[in-house]
Formats: structure tokens, C-alpha cells, sequence
């Protein structure tokens, strides 16, 4: 069967790492989740003193990114690939709310960007491949087959994002992961270089008020729709 590339961008916490992991599974694709590497390149930057009291030397931080190897390895116990920075397991980690604060302002770095986006074109040249993400459907993969683009209302996207923190035991406040959704949205839309942006041809899906199931269903048909285009 003819393999396509699924491309799917959109706001923080919209759900796109779910429903991009249920239609790999589905379809027997690689899923990435280019925001883990992303986070990664974060935690590497925190972890490595780049960033104090809110202060981030971009022209420094770019010196040293040679040194950062991203790895993602597939886990066979939950059925996906989990990101590891220099050989180690960063999957927790870079989930934590103080990467998710820095995260937009070394994604907006283009170097960063540069090198990021040259990695997940190189794991998808074969197609086959579900990635999510900010810029996949305009940048990464302008050439996808398919392109979604996710969006939902700010204060659902927060309390999900909020489900998820306690859910792993993180002690965060509502407002604070609230702020944080808001503000990531704000740089990652503004950002010179690969801004967020609906592209032309993605197809714009408003969750807000579906299931999960509901959008899986309604996506599905897309993507069967795709492909018999292709037979
Ligand atoms: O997808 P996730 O919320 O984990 O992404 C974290 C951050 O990584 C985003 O807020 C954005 O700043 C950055 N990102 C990006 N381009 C991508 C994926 C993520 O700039 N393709």
C-alpha cells in the first residue's frame, strides 16, 4: 500500500502527540513527536547553565550544539520511541513545567531550528511516518500528503495540559500551566523564523468539544480518503 507522509501542527496541548500516536498505530507508521526534541535541546541548555535567572545567551548556546545528540529509541513496553539526550532517558524530564518555559525561546533560535528540522526530514524520507509538531506541514514536510492542523480553546487546552502534570504527581497550579499554554502560543506564533502557522493546505479541526474517539473517527476518514487518492 502507498505510504504518505501525515503532517500535524497546532497550539500547545490540542492533543496532537494522542491522536498522532493512535493513527501510527492504526496505520503501522513511525509516530515522532518533533516537540520532544525540541524539549530536549532545553533540558540540555538548562542542565548546562545556558539559562539563569531568565537570562539565555543564544550566541553561546549555538556553539555548543554539536555536543547534543538526540536519539529517539523505541520502547517495546508502551509500544513507542521515548527521547534520549547524549544516551540518556530524558523522557520525564523534559516534560517537567520549568522545560515547558523555556521551550519557545530556544525553539525560536534558527540554528536550533536548522538542525532540528534536517533530523526529522532525514526519519522521514522513506513517508510512513505520523509527526507532529509546529512547523511540520509548512517547513519539515511542506510536501505531506496530509496535513492537520489542531486547535482548541485556550482554557481546554489548559486544564488538559493541567490532567496530565498531576496526573504524573507534579505539583503545579492551574494558573501557572494556564499562563504557560498562553505564552508558548504567543512566541511560537511571533517567532521569525518558522512561525506557527495553518498551512494553506491543512485541514483545520477545533476539538474543543469532541472525544477522542470522535476525532479519531473523524481523522481516520481523512487520512482513508488520502489514500485511496493514491490507488
Ligand atoms: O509539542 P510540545 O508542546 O511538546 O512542544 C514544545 C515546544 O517546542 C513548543 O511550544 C514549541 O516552542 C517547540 N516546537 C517547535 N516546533 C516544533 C515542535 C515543537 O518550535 N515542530
Amino acid at each position: 500500500m502507498h505510504k504518505i507522509t501525515i503532517a500535524i501542527d497546532g497550539y500547545s496541548s490540542t492533543g496532537k502527540s494522542t491522536l498522532a500516536k493512535q493513527i501510527a498505530t492504526e496505520l503501522g507508521y513511525i509516530y515522532v513527536d518533533s516537540g520532544a526534541m525540541y524539549r530536549a535541546v532545553t533540558l540540555y541548555a538548562l542542565q548546562n547553565g545556558f539559562i539563569s535567572e531568565n537570562n539565555f545567551n543564544a550566541n553561546d548556546f549555538v556553539m555548543v550544539l554539536h555536543e547534543i545528540e538526540l536519539e529517539f529509541k523505541f520502547n517495546p513496553e508502551i509500544g513507542f520511541a521515548e527521547m534520549y539526550l547524549n544516551g540518556e532517558n530524558v523522557e520525564q524530564a523534559i516534560r517537567t513545567m520549568e522545560v515547558s518555559s523555556f521551550v519557545s525561546t530556544i525553539s525560536a533560535v534558527p540554528e536550533v531550528r536548522y538542525q532540528l528540522v534536517k533530523q526529522q526530514q532525514k526519519m522521514g524520507k522513506d513517508k510512513g511516518i505520523v509527526m507532529d509538531g509546529r512547523d511540520i506541514g509548512t517547513v519539515v514536510f511542506p510536501d505531506a500528503e496530509l496535513k492537520i492542523f489542531m486547535t482548541a480553546s485556550p482554557e481546554v487546552r489548559a486544564q488538559r495540559r493541567y490532567d496530565e502534570l498531576t496526573k504524573r504527581g507534579d505539583k503545579v497550579n492551574f494558573n501557572e500551566v494556564f499562563k504557560n499554554v498562553q505564552e508558548r502560543d504567543y512566541i511560537d506564533s511571533h517567532r521569525a523564523d518558522s512561525p506557527l502557522v495553518k498551512a494553506d493546505d491543512a485541514i483545520e479541526i477545533d476539538n474543543s468539544n469532541l472525544t477522542l474517539d470522535e476525532q479519531f473517527q473523524k481523522i481516520m476518514e481523512l487520512v482513508s480518503m488520502t489514500l485511496e487518492s493514491y490507488e
